[in-house]
């Protein structure tokens, strides 16, 4: 697992996650998924396995914990940009993870077939990473693993074979009467524990591409991409490790990225620092003009 870039590792029994369904269609009707259509399309295979790949028999899920030295060290004065979005992005380093841990299996089992997901279809990979025991939903709904908090990717592997063990689920919610990201988040985006509404979620605001003619999105409260506030206060978080991957390592330091900086980051240098991160899914345009809206707004609060 390690050689895969891999922290955890948990395997299950697929099936029909049915307990699930009521839970999400709640979070639909209520339109907490904030008009990301995708969410409601194939709701049958998010539940079933089955449905997404052919003859599943088990379900592999692999974290990595990407937690870098910005995840509390965001500046007040400068733009803050989500720790997971200043490394190399993990949609890219997950999906290659993934494959050598398939390929490895394949090596041990010839007739064994399987496919890898990394947010790419429809997989309730939260309630996957409970299912084979990597942790618990935290009230801010992210997993929250013993060893390595919140700050992990998920990817997950559907074969199409039986393991001789199982993990057990994980059954503990180490929560406990916290409300420290509830508290913390300046938007009320945890509605209620574990129940996020994403049109009021920094991190979805800002990952969206601007819609034309609009500079910014507003409530973001200095964040220009993602948002870490939740995750940062969780005591869980405070004594984990900082990853050894060099995949994680940061590309750059946003405390430390002031008007100057921005000012004059151009595309080419945005696409040096910033072309494998997340941020490019966004755009450079995008992301200069919410620094600039940034340094507006402190300046217009400095003149009041
Ligand atoms: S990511 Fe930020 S805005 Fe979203 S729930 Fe957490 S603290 Fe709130
Ligand atoms: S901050 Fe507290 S309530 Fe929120 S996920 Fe962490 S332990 Fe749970």
């Amino acid at each position: 697992m390690a050689e895969a870039g891999f922290d955890l590792c948990g395997i299950a029994r697929a099936r029909h996650l049915g307990e699930q369904a009521t839970r999400l269609s709640e979070w639909l009707d209520k339109g907490y998924d904030s008009g990301l259509s995708y969410m409601h399309r194939n709701v049958d295979k998010r539940l079933d396995p089955a449905l997404l790949y052919e003859g599943a028999e088990s379900v592999i899920v692999c974290a990595a914990n990407y937690k870098n030295e910005s995840w509390d060290q965001q500046s007040s004065i400068n733009p803050r940009i989500s720790s997971y979005a200043i490394t190399q992005d993990y949609h890219t380093s997950l999906k290659d993870g993934l494959n050598i841990v398939l390929a490895r299996l394949k090596e041990e089992y010839p007739d064994l077939r399987g496919r890898c997901f990394t947010d790419s279809a429809p997989v309730l990979e939260k309630s996957w990473a409970i299912e084979t025991g990597l942790g618990w939903r935290g009230k801010n709904s992210l997993i929250v693993t013993p060893r390595y908090g919140s700050f992990i990717f998920l990817g997950e592997i559907i074969i199409d074979a039986e393991a001789d063990i199982y993990d057990h689920p994980f059954t503990d919610d180490f929560c406990g009467t916290c409300t420290a990201c509830m508290d913390a988040c300046p938007n009320k985006a945890i509605v209620r524990p574990y129940v996020i509404d994403t049109s009021r979620c920094i991190s979805r605001l800002t990952t969206e591409r601007l819609p034309e003619g609009e500079t910014t999105a507003t409530g973001t409260h200095g964040w220009i991409f993602g948002c870490d506030i939740c995750q940062s206060v969780c005591p869980h978080n405070r004594r984990t490790p900082h990853t050894d991957n060099p995949v994680f390592k940061p590309f750059l330091k946003p405390a430390d990225c002031g008007k100057e900086f921005w000012d004059n980051l151009d595309r080419i240098e945005f696409d040096n620092l910033c072309g494998t991160t997340p941020m490019a899914r966004t755009g450079f345009e995008n992301i200069k003009k919410r620094a600039a809206n940034f340094f507006a707004d402190t300046a217009s609060q400095d003149e009041d």
